[in-house]
């Protein structure tokens, strides 16, 4: 059976020298790996990256995103930089910018791909879950795209890597009239709402903080959710250490309902005009859509580029899982041991179903072959 190819840069520095650095090593990777068959001359190519949060503080570093985004104007390219609405579309490009990710660190333009209020969007079919998904109108109409994703876990999906970052961050935060067409439609798994026992509650007030929607308020001693702000991205109930929130959702089909999102965004672009590079550093528990950054889980393993996104994810994964857990974290919390599947173990979805279901799908390959970068 045919494999991907992908190459490798690891994060291990043992020479001194700024070619054998990992920035020193990204941009060889990039000059070995030909942009300009993937890229037209003056083709607008949009960076999509993870901005993070306030106090998620480990998205992919500026020097990263400025080197690719020279390598695609070396390759005759016209870069900008994109993401999705997530939080309120100006509070985003402050936390860009907080972030260190500028036009003036990174040498491109920021652009937000579902417009300040996250419902600039086009209706595309997705399939048998989900029919429509609304594709952020930038990422529907752009030609080609470089994908920066930074691979980490995830409570819902187990990881989050290329593929989830396709879906999600392809997918617009909502739709202007048609409730249920944005992001809201990977997450919705079940009819059924997040549930709340007032025995259980505190009173904490950590829910209604961390609603990205402020969908959530108490009305004196009782919890009001608003359905129609509502996304059920659930990280509501992720915050509630008392047990007092539930989220329905149904793991598996989440996972699959994810794969729909990114078949529905890839359907928007020709072959061969996708690039995706996973970073697997700072390997932390939970996706820099969260109000905090915990330690890493595995000490940084370094960067795969590739032009499949279901080889570079399942690369990724093997990788990661094959890691020693890192003492005092979240891997160590759990008393998880070397020789067994870290990310696999660490939350309660199993990576590989979504994967599965995106080679399923047709989006790629899980076989692989790897090129490693060697030392200058
Ligand atoms: S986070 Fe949990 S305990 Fe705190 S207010 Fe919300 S429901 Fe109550
Ligand atoms: S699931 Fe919770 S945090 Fe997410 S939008 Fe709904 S109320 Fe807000």
């Amino acid at each position: 059976m045919a494999k991907s190819r992908l190459y490798f840069i690891s994060a291990r520095n043992t020479k001194w020298l700024y070619e054998d650095s990992l920035p020193g090593k990204f941009e060889r990777i990039l000059d070995n790996f030909k942009f300009e068959e993937y890229i037209d001359k003056n083709e607008w190519v949009a960076v999509k990256v993870h901005w993070g949060s306030e106090g998620a503080f480990r998205p992919i570093r500026p020097t990263f995103i400025r080197k690719t985004v020279d390598r695609i104007k070396a390759a005759g390219g016209d870069p900008f930089i994109t993401e999705t609405v997530r939080i309120p579309g100006l509070d985003y490009l402050h936390v860009a910018n907080y972030n260190g990710i500028s036009q003036e660190t990174c040498g491109a333009p920021l652009v937000l791909g579902d417009g300040l209020f996250g419902n600039d969007n086009i209706l595309v079919d997705s399939g048998s879950l989900m029919g429509q998904i609304a594709v952020a109108s930038v990422i529907h109409d752009v030609s080609a795209m470089v994908l920066l994703s930074h691979f980490k876990g995830h409570v819902q999906s187990g990881f989050g890597g290329a593929l989830k970052h396709l879906s999600m961050g392809g997918v617009s935060a909502r739709h202007r009239s048609r409730k249920g067409m944005g992001r809201g439609a990977i997450h919705m798994t079940t009819p059924e709402r997040m549930s709340w026992d007032s025995s259980k509650c505190t009173f904490c007030m950590a829910c209604v903080n961390v609603c990205p929607r402020s969908a959530m308020r108490f009305e004196g001693k009782r919890l009001k959710i608003d359905e129609e702000l509502c996304w059920g991205c659930g990280r509501c109930a992720r915050v509630c250490e008392t047990g007092a929130l539930v989220d329905p959702i149904n793991q598996d089909e989440f996972q699959k309902r994810l794969m729909e999102g990114a078949k529905a965004v890839l359907s928007t672009f020709q072959e061969r005009k996708i690039i995706y590079i996973n970073f697997m550093l700072d390997i932390q528990p939970e996706c820099d859509c969260m109000p905090g950054a915990d330690v890493p889980v595995a000490q940084d393993i370094g960067i795969l580029l590739g032009d499949d996104p279901v080889a570079v994810d399942q690369a990724s994964l093997d990788m990661v899982n094959a890691a020693t857990p890192l003492p005092d974290s979240l891997a160590s919390d759990l008393d998880l041991k070397p020789g067994g599947k870290l990310l696999t173990d660490l939350h309660r979805p199993d990576p590989q179903v979504g994967i599965d279901e995106a080679a399923h799908l047709g989006l790629g390959r899980k076989e692989y072959e790897i090129i490693t970068l060697e030392d200058s």
